[in-house]
């Protein structure tokens, strides 16, 4: 027997129309390239978006095209965000960070038609639009005054195009199940592949990162969404803080933390989300800073923080600073983004501070929509003990079915579980604790060596900045750790102080054969250590250092 309730499609567009109906005057702000803020509201972005549709369908968009965007996070990107998929439109966000090869195949890969894009892209684009095949126009997100001087045509004027249309536009009933957004994950090998989102994935998942196991977004709240309108749906942010009204302040390109500290300071931010590299650039600035800073200011109660580890010290120093709970959160582009946070449960209430941290420096445990498990290489499910490692594994109705176009073949076992290249442990209470990426554990002797953790111990010193941990070739354990550190300012962390530091942190063997300090750390385009490169840069330092070593000891031939 069927149940005799009304089958409303869930759609990104009730998102928008919820927002403008009851939360119309509750502020967007945004912060321009010029670092000018620029005040709309949810009321304002709606009606924006209603032309924006209008707009598309007088160039020939149709439902089911795809339009890409190129900008940082704004009211107008924002606006995108709604306007592009109301009408059944496909928004591809593109993330300006990666490589122009990267790009450019993602644009001709996902076949789209237009391109939305800041000012400061246009060089960018210029170099790329001979390679374009399926673009036929750009959109400068722009008023006229500040539209770029360029050769890219035909080139469209984006307050200008919403400028000449009506917002009398009724956002259209479509198939829940209907592609909204598409999000290309940088991958390990080969190119790039696409996450194709539904309305329905994102709208139930909106409700998951609006809930108190997550951000607990009201009304009353107004979060500074750091992580990119590019990366990942911006973790389902601006759809939740549509759900529940909250301001959204958008940062702009300027991420540096001075600029981050004023601007959450200045409008009053009651929530954050970033990757931990923000973070620590953000604290960096204020230990700096110190005695010119009003810290008062700051009014943070949360901080999603995900993408990478968020290291203990980072849940620490967010929760003696401000008093601010760092909620961490793991996932990835083809989990909408969030999977799992680590918020304490009953039994950790009466805890000290520091046992807590512990808990929430774990990945934390799966949200209400998705089932987690982790197996062995056969796929045979795990103990959930806290002990055994395995492959981490995912489903749900916000986890992709496979990538656009077929991508990758079939991504999914026979029951439907994700595998998410991730390794990992559950414990009895369901908390995960990510252990690595399976290419980036260290092999050791047959053993692993989990460079995360390392890492984690090595920035708990109070002069390192940044660190990262790889394998080096070695020619008796296979590989052994080598630990990358970016001191603080002024600082210098020899490797006897590294390795005194980290011996009684990680187990003897999982001791670095060597601390190398450099002056900064590569970065992939989302915000991650670029393991890759470092692993490419530095595959032969244990090997050709024991060669130097041997030739040294070597007698000289007469
Ligand atoms: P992306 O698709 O770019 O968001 O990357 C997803 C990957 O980032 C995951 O598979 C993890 O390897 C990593 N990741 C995300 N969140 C965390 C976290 N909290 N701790 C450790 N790694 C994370």
């Amino acid at each position: 027997m069927q149940g005799l309730m009304q089958r409303t499609p869930l759609l990104l567009s009730g998102l928008i129309k919820h927002a403008g109906r009851y939360h119309a005057m509750r502020e967007i702000v945004s912060r321009n390239a010029q670092g000018e803020i620029e005040r709309s509201n949810w009321g304002e972005v709606e009606r924006r978006a209603k032309r924006l549709a209008r707009a598309l369908a007088r160039l020939g968009i149709r439902p089911g095209d795809r339009v890409a965007s190129m900008a940082w996070n704004s009211a107008r990107h924002l606006e995108l965000y709604f306007g592009v998929t109301g009408p059944g439109i496909v928004l591809h966000t593109v993330n300006p960070r990666l490589f122009p090869g990267q790009i450019e195949y993602m644009l001709n890969h996902a076949e789209d038609r237009l391109i939305f894009f800041d000012p400061a892209f246009a060089p960018l684009l210029e170099q790329l639009a001979p390679k374009l095949s399926s673009v036929e126009g750009y959109v400068a997100l722009a008023p006229r005054e500040a539209m770029p001087e360029t050769s890219l045509a035909p080139l469209h004027c984006y307050e200008e195009l919403i400028g000449a249309e009506s917002e009398d536009f009724e956002w259209p009933v479509l198939d829940e199940n209907d592609a909204s957004l598409l999000c290309y994950t940088s991958g390990t090998t080969g190119n790039p592949k696409g996450v194709l989102y539904s309305h329905r994935a994102l709208v139930l998942h909106s409700y998951c990162a609006a809930s108190a196991d997550v951000v607990g977004l009201t009304a009353e709240d107004s979060i500074l969404v750091v992580v990119p309108l590019f990366h990942a749906n911006a973790w389902g942010l601006p759809f939740a803080g549509a759900a529940s009204g909250s301001k959204l302040i958008l940062p702009g390109p300027k991420l540096d933390g001075e600029s981050l500290f004023h601007l959450m300071a200045d409008e009053e931010a009651t929530a954050a989300a970033g990757v931990p590299t923000v973070w620590f650039g953000f604290f960096d600035y204020i230990d700096k800073n110190r005695d010119k800073l009003d810290l008062s200011r700051i009014r943070l109660q949360k901080a999603l923080v995900g993408g990478s580890a968020a290291p203990r010290a980072l849940i620490k120093r967010f929760n003696e600073t401000f008093g601010t709970f760092l909620v961490h959160a793991w996932g990835m582009t083809e989990t909408s983004p969030i999977a799992t946070t680590g918020k304490l449960l009953a039994k950790h209430a009466k805890l000290d501070r520091e046992a807590r941290y512990d808990v929430q420096a774990k990945q934390g445990r799966a949200l209400f929509g998705v089932e987690l498990k982790i197996t062995d290489d056969e796929g045979r499910e795990l103990p959930r003990d806290g002990r055994a490692v395995g492959h981490v594994k995912v489903r749900g109705p916000w986890v992709t079915a496979g990538y656009f176009k077929g991508e990758g073949g079939n991504v999914l076992d026979a029951e439907g579980w994700f595998d998410t290249g991730d390794v990992g442990t559950l414990d009895e209470d369901g908390y995960l604790t990510l252990v690595d990426r399976a290419k980036d554990l260290i092999k050791s002797g047959g053993e692993w060596i989990s460079s995360i953790d390392l890492e984690n111990a090595a920035v708990a010193h109070p002069d390192v900045l940044e660190a990262a941990a790889i394998g080096a070739t070695h020619p008796k354990w296979v590989e052994r750790p080598l630990l990358l550190i970016v001191c603080r300012e002024g600082k210098l962390v020899s490797r006897e102080e590294m390795l005194a530091f980290l011996s009684d942190k990680v187990a003897r063997w999982w001791l670095p054969d060597d601390v190398v300090v450099v002056d900064s750390l590569p970065h992939t385009a989302t915000g991650k250590l670029s393991k890759a490169t470092l692993r490419k840069q530095y595959a032969d330092y244990f090997t050709s250092r024991l060669a130097g070593a041997e030739a040294a000891a070597a007698p000289v031939a007469s």
